[in-house]
């Protein structure tokens, strides 16, 4: 037996708590992971409290992500003690996740611990701080560079906003962070951001056009912070778009698109193709701090997520929950 946190739909009733699950009821796979650390992102907040319909299929482990060792494994790239982490590939959504002390998957769905980062490391980045190098990817892909002019990062006291303010500033940017929590402009500064940017002013309706700001755009908000950030961009700035924090729609017009040539960059993580895995991975590795990567992290145990996931959705968690399912 090995505890987990486990989902479960009984009689019309979501339930989710962490209790002992028998080993021999593990999905199928060809890798079996002692799971060292887990995260609570956004979508396993969401997977915990039943909010969106994210669990396909019950019962359930969460947890979008993991690191920890290969236990036993039949995939050729992986022997028993080599250190792995996974992110995505609908894992905690439709395949048993990472919030327990055991995971079975398939090997190609892995990628070795990335040097010189610990298990717990990886899993203060996490699948928040995975995404946020792979938008900061995207905006390099399309040209975007510190000497282009400011860039904005939403949601910025957020997983996937402190790591991009973090990476952007490291990288030399000039990076404004939008939040809705004043209180947390400190931290955002110690991070690296040069702005602060209250959220307020960007979540209700603006105009097809605004001021012309930001040569790049990291957003998690989706909604009118979306739509305006797009709105105030430079001619042919880049935003990288990658979450809903704020609602899945869109109320924005093609202005910015066809009067100023910016370029919406879509950001998806959970499919990603492995060479854009490995490469977000060497990139953590070479352009966030450890000090300010501790800085923005906390620890939980599979208890504590449970508590934190309620709040996670009602944007009170700041930074990244790094979960030791050992306790
Ligand atoms: P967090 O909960 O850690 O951070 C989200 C942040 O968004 C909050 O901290 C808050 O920041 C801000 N926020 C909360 N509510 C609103 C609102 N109504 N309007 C605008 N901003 C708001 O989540 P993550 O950083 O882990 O994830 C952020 C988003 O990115 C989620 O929607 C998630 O699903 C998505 N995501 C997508 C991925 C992909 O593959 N495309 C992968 C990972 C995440 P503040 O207080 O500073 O304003």
């Amino acid at each position: 037996m090995f505890q987990g946190i486990w989902i479960d739909k009984e009689d019309g009733q979501y339930r989710a708590d962490v209790r002992g699950i028998n080993k021999e009821q593990l999905p199928e796979g060809d890798v079996l992971v002692r799971v060292s650390h887990s995260t609570l992102n956004y979508k396993d907040a969401l997977a915990i409290t039943g909010a969106s319909p994210v669990v396909r299929q019950f019962p359930m482990v969460p947890g979008i992500d993991f690191a920890g060792v290969v236990e036993t494994s039949s995939h050729p790239d992986y022997k028993s003690g080599d250190s792995v982490v996974l992110n995505g590939w609908g894992v905690g959504e439709k395949h048993w996740g990472g919030l327990a002390e055991f995971a079975r998957v398939s090997g190609d769905w892995l990628v070795p611990l990335q040097a010189p980062f610990t298990l717990r490391q990886a899993m203060a980045i996490g699948t928040a701080g995975y995404t946020a190098m792979l938008c900061v990817l995207a905006l390099e892909r399309h040209g975007v560079t510190p000497a282009s002019g400011p860039v904005v990062v939403t949601g910025a006291a957020g997983g996937v906003g402190s790591v991009a303010v973090a990476v952007l500033a490291q990288l030399g940017y000039e990076v404004s962070a939008v939040t809705g929590r004043p209180e947390q402009a400190d931290f955002l500064k110690r991070l690296g951001a040069r702005h602060i940017v209250e959220r307020a002013g960007l979540s209700a309706p603006g105009k097809p056009l605004a001021r012309e700001q930001w040569a790049g755009a990291i957003d998690v908000a989706g909604g009118h912070v979306l739509a305006n950030v797009c709105a105030a961009m430079r001619y042919r700035g880049v935003v990288a778009a990658c979450g809903l924090a704020s609602g899945m729609d869109f109320p924005a017009t093609v202005a910015p698109f066809i009067l100023r040539g910016v370029t919406l960059a879509g950001v998806d993580s959970v499919m990603a193709p492995r060479a854009d895995r490995l490469q977000a991975w060497q990139r953590l590795a070479r352009d966030l701090d450890p000090a300010l990567l501790e800085s923005l992290a906390q620890d939980a145990t599979l208890a504590d997520a449970l508590t934190l996931a309620p709040q996670m959705l009602e944007g009170k968690v700041r930074g990244r929950v790094v979960v030791s399912v050992r306790g």
